[in-house]
């Protein structure tokens, strides 16, 4: 891929990502698949006036042979150090860069328990840096590159060094990244997010109806004074940040204890290292009352049954049709994009920012309000080009809202 298209690429990260302030210290996670490219975030953060930028490398396959190779006991403990490393990162106030090139098969065959139970006590060691990420006291921003088996993975005809350039392609396209200035196509991209989001604030419906062709019929309860959000994010400071590029979602919360119906995913999840492909649930009362994968039920098991917000939702979000991704009609094995492309809704904790709110009320405040806690949040697609949505006032009048893949107001 062309330099300049990933210095661009790079500076986008820094400048609309994470919206990187003089002085600010900058902690930045990448593959060391993509070295090449994390040194340029590097280079771009120091650019934009940084005074100190770390790096914590990622490597797929230690973390694969770890999981395979190292003791039982080692999945029940999450180190002391590295809460410490996470609270003086927070401390010194960080903004978070991440740089995500995983391969949505990097964990198969491992032993779904050990994943299980290291995702437990490393949720539960680091609670108190995600209340600061999912409350947006510190700033944070994920954007993904290419490595060689994620390319084989969704290009698997092509060579390697082909599949590598095409997902390129398909990863600046889909992130609005390809133009020649990026940074002003993202500023565009974020004002068209405010109809929808006025219409549907406005409207503050009890709950939404949703239907696909391929078996989707359920009736989602949302939280009094719900928020709706979508375009990126505002920090406690009052400066923006996405946390996400791609995005063209727009989400909010659903009431914890109302959801009634059936649920059928239109495409694969890649969770920690493993494909769950072709899976179904029904929820009555909020809450799954059952659910299949005709691949690994058991790392579907393994959100659903984390703990008690793990079975229930904590975010919906609507995706038009017409996006970049969504237009791509491929699929990604990636959450980052193929949320992007496709409705979904997220299976554990939902953001307080979702209600009016929402960031000052306890936990105990948060829940009795509806929304859900947990230590995974997990997002899933179910949207497909045929799906359709009602919006449901408190007086059970319908609002056709969103018909065949696209909004209609
Ligand atoms: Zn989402
Ligand atoms: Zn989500």
């Amino acid at each position: 891929m062309d330099k300049t298209k990933l210095e661009k690429y790079a500076a986008l990260l820094v400048r609309s990502g994470g919206n990187v302030q003089k002085g600010q210290f900058v902690m930045i996670t990448g593959s060391v698949d993509n070295a090449v490219f994390v040194r340029m975030v590097q280079e771009a953060a120091y650019d934009a006036g940084a005074s100190e930028v770390r790096i914590d490398w990622i490597d797929d396959q230690v973390n694969r042979t770890n999981y395979l190779r190292a003791a039982a006991e080692i999945f029940d403990e999450y180190p002391q150090w590295r809460v410490d490393k996470l609270k003086e990162q927070d401390d010194k106030g960080a903004v978070y860069l991440h740089v995500r090139s995983s391969d949505p098969d990097a964990l198969a065959g491992v032993e779904a328990d050990r994943l299980k139970r290291f995702a437990k006590v490393s949720g539960e060691a680091t609670k108190e840096h995600r209340k600061l990420t999912m409350g947006s006291f510190r700033r944070w921003s994920i954007i993904a590159t290419p490595s060689v088996a994620w390319a084989k993975k969704v290009f698997p005809d092509l060579s390697e060094a082909d599949a590598v350039e095409k997902l390129w392609q398909y990863l600046l396209k889909g992130a609005r990244a390809d133009g020649n200035d990026p940074i002003a196509d993202w500023a565009e991209h974020k004002k068209s997010f405010d109809a929808r989001l006025n219409y549907l604030n406005e409207k503050q419906f009890d709950a939404l109806k949703i239907k696909t062709g391929i078996g989707t019929d359920i009736t989602l309860g949302l939280a009094k004074r719900h928020i709706w959000e979508g375009g990126g994010d505002v920090d406690k400071d009052g400066i923006p940040f996405l946390p996400n590029m791609p995005t063209e979602e727009i989400f909010t919360m659903p009431d914890r204890l109302r959801a009634d119906g059936r649920v059928v995913a239109s495409m694969p999840l890649s969770y920690n290292g493993n494909l769950i492909e072709g899976f179904e649930m029904t929820f009555k009362d909020g809450k799954v009352e059952k659910f299949s994968a005709k691949a690994n039920e058991a790392a579907l098991a393994n959100i659903i049954e984390m703990d008690e917000g793990g079975s229930r939702l904590g975010e919906v979000a609507i995706v038009s049709n017409c996006s970049p991704i969504g237009q791509m009609n491929t699929l990604f094995y990636n959450t980052l994009f193929d949320e992007n492309a496709s409705s979904h809704f997220a299976l554990g904790k939902a953001y307080p920012k979702n209600i009016e709110g929402g960031d000052k009320l306890s936990t105990e405040e948060f829940i009795a309000a509806g929304g859900n806690d947990s230590l995974v949040h997990v997002d899933f697609m179910f949207g497909t080009s045929d799906m359709n949505i009602w919006g449901i006032a408190a007086d059970g009048t319908e609002t056709h809202f969103y018909q065949d893949g696209e909004f209609v107001f």
